[in-house]
């Protein structure tokens, strides 16, 4: 029988999965087609997923939290950040994950000879992405434009600052990332210019995890001639490995890619 999957979020109608898991599906010969479902109650998630006689699912804004609390067993990672972007149904019972943190950090990985990483933002995104970095060696500073949000990173050992605080600090960062969602739906940036003017120009190359925009931050970043990129192989490799953990037969994580990636070129 066909299999189904789906996204949940809200809103959903720009998401860009259904296009890439369908491509997937369809360049693998995959008998399983990827649907969009605008969930307004995240606490109806699970209800959803039965209704629905659904296989695997994605989970995005504003409901990862929610996913994380739907499940029945969660993998190591995903039960440490306490968000889920992948859930996988097994017989009935629901399997959790966090592919975004694993994306971002093979996203980051053709930038050579990084240490030191500073976060422009302190959401659901930065949580787990901050997680990952720390495990695999990197020293991460949180900053953020309001204290509330800095907490979860304090409580870890992350070094934090806000903007009032921050330009005291030693701003030497190899990597700069936009975790932010400043410039995805207006022209901000994430912190004042005058902070980008200390930490940009002696980056080695800066991020921006929105995609498929060029956005302020990134104009200046590119002003300045730091290497840069924005969160589109961030947004392939989470559905890369979400399609690892989606589909019962193995495939390789090139094999998915050579049909994921066309998602990006229409
Ligand atoms: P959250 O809503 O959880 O957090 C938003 C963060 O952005 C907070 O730290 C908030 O600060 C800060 N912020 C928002 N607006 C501004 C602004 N104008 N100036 C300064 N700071 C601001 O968001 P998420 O973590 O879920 O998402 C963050 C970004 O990551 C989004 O742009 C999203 O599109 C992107 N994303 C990309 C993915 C990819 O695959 N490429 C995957 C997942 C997310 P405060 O605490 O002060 O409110």
């Amino acid at each position: 029988m066909k299999q189904l999957f789906t996204i949940f979020g809200n809103p959903i109608a720009h998401s860009k999965s259904p296009l890439m898991h369908n491509l997937t599906f369809n360049g693998l010969g995959y008998d399983a087609t990827y649907i969009r479902y605008k969930l307004e109650d995240g606490t109806q998630l699970r209800n959803k997923f039965f209704e629905l006689n659904i296989k695997g699912a994605n989970i995005t804004v504003p409901h990862k939290e929610l996913a994380f609390e739907a499940c029945d067993e969660l993998d190591e990672f995903a039960q440490k950040v306490g968000a889920v972007n992948t859930i996988v149904n097994n017989n009935g019972k629901l399997y959790g994950y966090n592919t975004d943190a694993p994306g971002f950090l093979k996203a980051i990985s053709e930038f050579k000879n990084i240490k030191t990483v500073l976060f422009l933002g302190a959401g659901g995104t930065a949580k787990s992405t901050a997680v990952i970095l720390k495990d695999a060696g990197y020293e991460v500073s949180i900053l953020n434009r309001s204290s509330g949000r800095l907490a979860y990173f304090q409580d870890k050992g992350f070094n934090t600052y806000t903007f009032e605080n921050f330009k005291n600090q030693e701003n030497n960062y190899d990597l700069v990332v936009n975790m932010t969602s400043a410039g995805l739906d207006d022209e901000s940036l994430p912190c004042p210019l005058e902070i980008l003017e200390l930490v940009v120009p002696q980056a080695k190359a800066c991020v921006d995890v929105i995609y498929g925009k060029e956005t302020p931050f990134l104009k200046f970043v590119k002003a300045q001639n730091r290497p840069t990129k924005d969160g589109s192989d961030m947004l392939l490799y989470q559905g890369i490995i979400a399609s690892e953990y989606f589909c019962e037969k193995k495939y390789s994580f090139e094999e998915i890619k050579q049909h994921m990636q066309k998602a990006f070129m229409l």
